[in-house]
């Protein structure tokens, strides 16, 4: 066993590291408070190829490992946080779950933008009635010749705003055999966009309307049957998700020390009293151990698919992580750190959100503790089971 980076991996985290601090360190603070997405660093990081990592090169991607993007996400967000959400689209996110399982024909299509940063691809897994369920969802799809006829509403997906094609989970019939997943263009007669709500770190979404929008069958990505798919591919996402919290809670910890280190109070840094020093190791405790079970899901993944119970520890683990570290960091600063004029507080916000998006803390603690017991706990209860 080997707790160092490959020298590989060395001199891809310090060429990306470079990269950061020479192209993304001005306007830091901007990118993180403008809630669009960023399609500029999204061309610059394509021109660096730092989308597509894990995506076959025939299909336009840099042929490497879920680990060489978890590296370049933690490079990136050491220098510029709200960049690493362009890393997260480009290499964990609904596109994943596309370059998996799209046609040829679906790729040729849509893959060369995407990958360029030219367009952006949003998910539409959660509805009003089907969050922590997402199995409940209730958006249908009906076969109609030559073309698919969607009805329903969906919520909260990132990106929407800007998005050009949209993942959306849909119900072909009854049960979870009944879930596949269809691609949905921007401008398809029938599909309206709400205007943007904000979530509390200021990112937007839109809340998603098909009312009798018809779509060409070769749309259709996965057909009834598909779900399992859908969450093996969505198992990189919570990668993703999980590297970002880490990260920013290691920005804020950065930050925090820094502080500490210098501003003096009572004629002495603030380092050198205790009750600072102990949160300090602590928030370096909780930072360590997430990471390495991050980097256990992310360097044990099978053809670049994480396995959901180590993708359940590891984003569990790195959401609290995140989080926590964040909070301490911004009490540690004070006011300096409660101030939007650093990116300590936005972080804790950030951080907040990946409890909730992407598998809720309490729903993989749920995945974790089927495995402790080696045993399903079905959430709907016996009866509901038995009558699915
Ligand atoms: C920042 C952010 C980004 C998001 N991006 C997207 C996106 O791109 N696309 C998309 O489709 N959705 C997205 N979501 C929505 C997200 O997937 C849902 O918020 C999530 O699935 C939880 O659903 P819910 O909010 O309806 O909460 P609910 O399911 O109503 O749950 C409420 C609370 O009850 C807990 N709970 C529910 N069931 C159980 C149980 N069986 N055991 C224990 N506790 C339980 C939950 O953990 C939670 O704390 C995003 C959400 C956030 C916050």
């Amino acid at each position: 066993m080997n707790f160092d980076f490959t020298e590989e991996q060395k001199l891809l985290a310090a060429s990306v590291h470079g990269f950061a601090q020479a192209h993304l360190v001005d306007g830091t603070l901007a990118r993180a408070h403008n809630p669009r997405f960023p399609f500029e660093v999204a061309q610059l990081m394509s021109r660096q190829g730092l989308m597509g990592i894990t995506i076959p090169a025939a299909d336009g991607g840099q042929g490497g490992t879920l680990m060489d993007a978890v590296i370049v996400i933690e490079q990136v967000a050491a220098v510029c946080p709200r960049s690493s959400d362009v890393l997260q689209f480009g290499n964990f996110g609904p596109i994943r779950t596309f370059a998996e399982y799209a046609s040829p024909a679906q790729k040729q299509k849509w893959l060369p933008d995407l990958l360029a940063g030219r367009a952006v691809m949003s998910l539409g897994m959660s509805e009003p009635d089907a969050g922590s369920a997402v199995t409940d969802l209730a958006t249908s799809a009906k076969p109609d010749g030559a073309h698919c006829v969607l009805n329903g509403t969906k919520l909260f997906s990132t990106f929407s705003p800007d998005a050009k094609i949209f993942l959306i989970y849909v119900r072909f019939g009854p049960g979870l055999g009944g879930i596949g997943s269809v691609l949905v263009e921007r401008d398809t007669p029938g599909f309206h966009i709400g205007p943007p709500s904000a979530f509390m770190s200021g990112e937007e979404w839109c809340e998603l309307h098909f009312d009798g929008c018809r779509i060409p069958a070769e749309n259709v990505l996965l057909g009834p049957g598909g779900f399992k798919k859908q969450i093996a591919g969505f198992n990189v996402e919570r990668i993703g998700n999980a590297t970002r919290s880490l990260a920013f809670g290691r920005y804020a910890f950065n930050a925090a020390r820094e502080h500490v280190a210098t501003r003096k109070q009572f004629g002495r840094p603030l380092c050198e009293f205790q009750g600072l020093q102990w949160k300090f190791a602590d928030m370096a405790l909780k930072l360590e151990g997430a990471q390495l079970l991050l980097y256990r899901a992310a360097v044990n993944a099978d053809r670049g698919l994480p396995s959901a119970y180590e993708t359940s520890v590891a984003k569990a683990a790195c959401n609290l992580a995140g989080f926590e570290v964040a909070h301490e960091a911004v009490q540690a600063m004070g006011a300096t750190g409660y101030s939007r004029d650093t990116l300590v507080e936005w972080c804790m916000r950030r951080t907040r959100g990946w409890m909730i998006a992407g598998g809720s803390i309490e729903m993989l603690k749920n995945r974790i503790a089927e495995h402790v017991f080696d045993r399903r706990f079905d959430q709907r209860g016996r009866q509901a089971a038995a009558a699915e």
